[in-house]
């Protein structure tokens, strides 16, 4: 391997749905990987945490990356790894450390530490530093921080920052029971890998230092760090799996590409540097520098995604834009029977629907009333459309649509003649006749929709209507 191949990591825990932060950070390192001939992504597991891990949580780790375009079959992909599949090298590491005399163990219990201190706040005070006790179980072994000096992290978002070692604690990096803890075992599998990068989230920056000391303690050169900034809601508050959406999953369940969500989220932090946004990944990949990321904490805004969205669903090629939307003419989110469902029906309004729809998931409720028994009269738009003067308007549309052409033109001209008759100005009269047809006051244009419904059923559904509103 040559001495400057750049190997980054993604380290993702087990422990929930794909974060949106974690999909940023696993697609800047895959950049970063990429932008150099020979350089590798490496995808490390930290399966450590055996109270919250849960196997399952491995397979979504993996269909997310593969959903944003970071695939196992790419020769930039190493792995997966995982860290508790490195235990013993953690521990050995651990051992090492005690005998080179970097480390000593320490049966100081927190009661003990509070009482000397006088303070339940204040770091380890160093009193097992000399007692050069052996180990024991219950015995920790904390890293012995050198007491003059500075570490200094370069990172490349950052800049640098200097710790004075006076000020970092003889931290613990085994517990009692002889596990490594996470400081250790995160910094020795980079190393064990080769990592020659650390990009990752912001909220890892307290653990640096710490892990720059392991780095040089071990003898081996530091990575490159560079922590991504924080990604906030439009309250500016750091983005929650209790309060925000920030499964991937769910992203993807809604209907958002993954195109457009990759777009994205390289956006979360890092800008091309010209007003270009919209771009295809592999344009963003070149570009990128993690020189140019930003500090100041990335906004994800919605809104700015769904319309991204909008944008990538108007320029599929209308055959793709229907295999895309497959998912969702299909159950749990169609609730017509499938044998209901008629594909070339479909293909008429999903080109009149390519153009409206922000998320592929709403092209479900713009084409059901196509495909139900009747139409599915959604409350609010009933209230709404169902006015005084809405039955004179079922009735004489009824009247000018049960003879005649059956084109969206001539049962435009026959509203028309309908809303001349009441008075009314078009837009007022399709209401009606819309939500009696489609059951909603907003929908794909209504004499193309009219027109695929076809006569019989539309007057079918013209008399329910009419039969609801004198019921009620
Ligand atoms: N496993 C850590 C996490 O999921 C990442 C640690 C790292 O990137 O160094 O937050």
């Amino acid at each position: 391997m040559p001495d400057d191949t750049i190997r980054v990591r993604f380290a993702p825990s087990p422990t929930g749905m794909f974060h949106v932060g974690g999909a940023r950070s696993a697609l800047f390192n895959w950049a970063v990987a990429r932008q150099q001939a020979g350089g590798r992504f490496v995808l490390r597991i930290e399966d450590t945490d055996e109270a919250r891990n849960r196997p399952e949580w491995v397979d979504g780790i993996l269909s997310a990356l593969s959903a944003i375009h970071i695939n196992e079959s790419d020769p930039v992909f190493e792995g997966p790894y995982f860290q508790s599949h490195n235990t013993e090298g953690q521990r050995e590491a651990t051992i090492r450390l005690h005998r080179e005399g970097k480390a000593y163990y320490c049966d100081c219990t927190r009661e003990e530490l509070v009482k000397r201190t006088g303070s339940q706040h204040l770091g380890y005070d160093g009193f097992c530093r000399d007692r050069g006790l052996n180990y024991q179980e219950g015995r920790a072994l904390r890293f012995r921080t050198p007491d003059e000096g500075v570490t200094v992290v370069n990172d490349v978002v950052r800049g640098s920052t200097q710790f004075p070692n006076s000020a970092i604690e003889d931290f613990v990096i085994a517990r009692g029971n002889g596990n490594p803890v996470f400081v250790l075992a995160n910094a020795a599998d980079d190393i064990r890998e080769g990592i020659t990068h650390v990009i990752r989230g912001e909220e890892h920056l307290s653990n640096t230092p710490k892990q720059q000391l392991l780095w040089e303690a071990f003898g081996v050169e530091p990575p490159i760090w560079a922590h991504l900034p924080v990604i906030v809601n439009e309250k500016r508050q750091k983005l929650s799996k209790r309060r925000d959406k920030v499964a991937l999953e769910d992203y993807l369940a809604e209907g958002y590409l993954p195109d457009a969500l990759v777009n994205y989220l390289m956006l979360l932090g890092w800008g091309p540097g010209d007003n270009m946004e919209i771009r295809p990944y592999d344009e963003l990949e070149k570009l990128f520098r993690l020189e140019d990321v930003n500090k100041a904490s990335a906004f994800f805004d919605v809104k700015k995604l769904t319309a991204f969205n909008g944008e990538y669903i108007r320029a599929l090629p209308l055959e793709s834009f229907i295999r895309a939307c497959r998912r969702w003419l299909e159950p749990p989110y169609a609730p017509w029977a499938p044998e209901q469902f008629d594909e070339e029906q479909f293909r008429v309004l999903a080109e009149l629907a390519q153009t409206r729809i922000t998320v592929l998931g709403e092209i479900t409720k713009y084409v059901d009333w196509l495909f139900l028994d009747q139409a599915p009269y959604d409350e609010a738009s009933w209230t709404k459309a169902m006015k005084a003067g809405a039955s004179d308007i079922l009735a004489s549309t009824r009247e000018r649509w049960s003879a005649g052409e059956w084109t969206a033109e001539a049962l435009k001209e026959g509203l028309e003649a309908a809303a001349a008759e009441h008075g009314l100005k078009l837009g007022k009269a399709q209401a009606p006749v819309r939500v009696a047809v489609t059951g909603r006051t907003v929908g794909l244009p209504l004499f193309e929709s009219v027109e695929i419904l076809g006569r019989e059923k539309t007057l079918n559904r013209i008399d329910a209507a009419a039969g609801k509103l004198v019921s009620e």
